[in-house]
């Protein structure tokens, strides 16, 4: 039976769709917020890669020239040396000597961190010197030379000396040209000292942000100069960071993410080679730093969000209990309150309604008013409270007879009505007469001892005719052949207007 319209169940399920809407929408939104702040931060990652590899292209430019200074000294100092007179038979002769030192001396100051320059022979032995803290000697001639392979393939001979083992007991760099004669001998060469401590002073006047890094490094991986510094790193080999390329490896420049091993951050490296010298500059920004920025934003997007999609379904659940009290005091506005069924205002409201329809689409559609006989007397044998059951017993009977387009309805007292559309006339007669039948038969409404109540019911039947504009008309017929079925000795079921068709009817009421 259909006493509430379906239109609820529809309304219903357009808002758990829309309220699925609202959510997937949220959904969409968290996602692509997501999305984004990822792409976002491999974005601030690239670009500080990038970054760091410039800065270390930088580094190594400015780096290359102070080493391409020195190489140029170097070459300078050659160009005015005369191998056989000055080295392979030295003049010994004290003037000559002391214009070699001054050539070198005056050479030695156009370079800052350029320490020492010394012209040595094919025996290693230094004929010439020029210092500025006088430091090297006969000592450093043979270490230098111990330590030395001169290899005359390559012009310039590049190579790191640790502080333990240089003279002035600082870590230095030893750039040296060696001579050769025309028949390719070795006959001696220039050798410059360069003082690193110069290299740490010029890299620390770099501004950096905390905990970023810039260091240049030899072929072999020893750090020559650090920013910040760090003297346990200097002119000490490092256990290279995983992902570092080997020198060999390294093309011009590279990039790289690396935890450090001196003190375990992460960082993205930029590395470039110098131009013509074994040596990398090395930039690195700190992970953490890079990603402050973009973390603090996307913790209050998230935090943002967060409270957008609470408040949402905080706002969402406030609606959906308005709602659903709003639907219980709809259903209790049309509802009986004895039966459960349908109340008279409703059951009109729906009748109009299909009237109308009906009307509109010349369809057939039928009404019946039932009424229980000699109700009064119920009350007065078994009491209110029965009777009340009978009346509810009634509407279950009601409900159960009728289709499920049908409506049924108590309209007050004992009195109750049904709205048959699609139903003709004599669908009608045969759904009342069971109606009236399974009421007669009822043994389910007991009094307050628990002993059945029998009762009976008389309806009045009316389909719509042509002429009939409203409910109402229909509900009028319908009341007079209920008033028919009472004044012929009700427990019947009459019709309005009578109809000849229908007059033989089988009438239980008769045929008892
Ligand atoms: P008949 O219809 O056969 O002519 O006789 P009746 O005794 O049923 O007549 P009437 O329709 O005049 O009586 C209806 C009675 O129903 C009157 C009233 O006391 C009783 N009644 C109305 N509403 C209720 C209700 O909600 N509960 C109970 N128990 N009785 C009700
Ligand atoms: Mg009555
Ligand atoms: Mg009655």
């Amino acid at each position: 039976m259909h006493v509430f319209s379906s239109a609820t169940a529809h309304s219903a399920r357009r808002r758990w769709s829309l309220y699925a809407g609202i959510l997937l929408f949220l959904g969409v939104i968290g996602g692509w917020l997501a999305l984004d702040f990822l792409h976002e931060r491999a974005r601030a990652l690239d670009e500080m890669g990038r970054l760091a590899l410039h800065k270390s292209q930088l580094l190594s430019s400015v780096f290359g020239d102070a080493f391409l200074s020195t190489d140029y000294v170097l070459r300078d100092v050659a160009g005015r040396i005369d191998i056989e007179r000055d080295l392979v038979y030295p003049n010994t002769d004290p003037a000559h000597q002391s214009r070699l030192t001054a050539l070198l001396k005056a050479k030695l100051t156009t370079v800052s961190g350029l320490e020492d320059l010394v012209l040595f022979d094919r025996h290693c032995r230094f004929t010439a010197v020029a210092s500025r803290q006088q430091l090297l000697g006969f000592k450093s001639q043979q270490r230098f030379c111990a330590s030395r392979q001169l290899n005359l393939t390559e012009p310039l001979q590049i190579e790191y000396m640790p502080a333990e083992r240089s003279a002035s007991g600082k870590p230095v760099v030893l750039m040296s040209l060696p001579f050769s004669d025309a028949l390719g001998q070795l006959q001696g060469g220039v050798l410059a000292v360069i003082d690193l401590a110069h290299a740490q002073h010029w890299i620390e006047s770099f501004e950096l942000e905390p905990n970023d890094v810039m260091a240049i490094v030899d072929s072999d991986g020893i750090v020559l100069a650090r920013n910040p510094p760090l003297a346990t790193a200097l002119g000490k080999p490092t256990s290279p960071p995983p992902g570092y390329p080997s020198f060999a490896q390294m093309g011009r420049t590279s990039m790289f993410w690396a935890t450090s091993p001196l003190d375990r951050r992460e960082r993205i490296f930029g590395l470039s080679r110098l131009a013509r010298f074994p040596f990398v500059a090395m930039v690195g920004f700190d992970k953490t730093r890079i990603l402050t920025s973009w973390q603090h934003r996307a913790w209050q997007f998230l935090v943002g969000f967060a409270v957008l999609a609470v408040v949402s379904v905080l706002a969402l659940r406030a609606h959906l209990t308005a709602l659903r009290q709003g639907e219980a005091m709809r259903k209790l506005a049309i509802t009986d309150e004895l039966t459960g069924v349908a109340n008279r205002r409703h059951l009109i409201e729906v009748g109009a309604q299909e009237v109308a329809r009906a009307r509109r689409y010349q369809r057939p559609l039928s009404v019946l008013m039932v009424d229980i006989d000699h109700f009064k007397m119920v009350n007065d044998r078994w009491g209110h409270a029965t009777g009340d059951r009978v009346i509810q017993m009634m509407a279950r009977l009601l409900c159960a007879a009728i289709r499920q387009q049908d409506s049924g309805g108590r309209l007050g007292g004992e009195e109750f009505a049904a709205i048959l559309p699609e139903t003709g006339l004599a669908g009608a007669l045969t759904l009342a007469e069971r109606l009236r039948a399974r009421a007669a038969e009822c043994l389910d409404a007991h009094d307050d001892f628990g002993m059945p109540v029998r009762f009976t019911v008389s309806i009045g039947v009316a389909s719509l005719m042509p002429d009939d504009t409203s409910l109402d008309m229909v509900l009028q017929r319908a009341d007079k052949a209920l008033y028919l079925a009472k004044s012929s000795g009700r427990n019947r079921v009459e019709v309005m207007p009578l109809d000849p068709l229908v007059q033989n009817r089988p009438n239980a009421a008769d045929a008892g």
